[in-house]
Formats: C-alpha cells, sequence, structure tokens
C-alpha cells in the first residue's frame, strides 16, 4: 500500500484539529522521542478522523494539496533531523 509515502503528521504544538490535504496518511502524535505508535489513519469517505491515541482530530481540506495547516505539523521521517535543526534557527 501507500503507507510508506502516506505523509506524516503530528500535533505537537497541541491544536485541537490539524487541518490535512490528504485523506491517507500517518499520524505520530507528537515529535519523538514523545511520538505514540505510528499508525495509518485512511478518512475514506468521511472528511474527517480522530486519532485514537492522541486524539487529534484531523480535518481533510483538498485545498492544503499534502501540506497542513499549521504547517508545522508536518512531519518527514527522512529529513526530521534536518527540517527540525533549521526550525530551531
Ligand atoms: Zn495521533
Amino acid at each position: 500500500m501507500a503507507t510508506s509515502t502516506a505523509p506524516h503528521f503530528h500535533n505537537q504544538p497541541g491544536v485541537p484539529q490539524v487541518r490535512v490535504g490528504a485523506k491517507e496518511f500517518m499520524c505520530i502524535g507528537a515529535l519523538p522521542p514523545l511520538d505514540h505508535p505510528h499508525i495509518f489513519i485512511d478518512m475514506g469517505a468521511d472528511a474527517d478522523a480522530i486519532c485514537p491515541y492522541c486524539s487529534t482530530r484531523y480535518v481533510y481540506d483538498a485545498a492544503l494539496g499534502g501540506a497542513c495547516e499549521p504547517a508545522e505539523c508536518v512531519f518527514a521521517p527522512s529529513t526530521g533531523k534536518a527540517a527540525a535543526a533549521s526550525a530551531r534557527i
């Protein structure tokens, strides 16, 4: 399946809901090492989904095109360290 290429999102800021531009994605809860088990969420026919681990409500917004709002909630496993480092500068 597309789990390996699905976008990863987290809710490190602790916002009530995160708008995402994908209906299929991974939720990791918070930035490592505080992340919960990375689970695949598929909204299917719905326009929103609630993560069973962190209770973050994800709302689909096609206009975001794979990104999310707040934008900082995107997590890129392969470039996570670089992104985190640049974000602190
Ligand atoms: Zn979660």
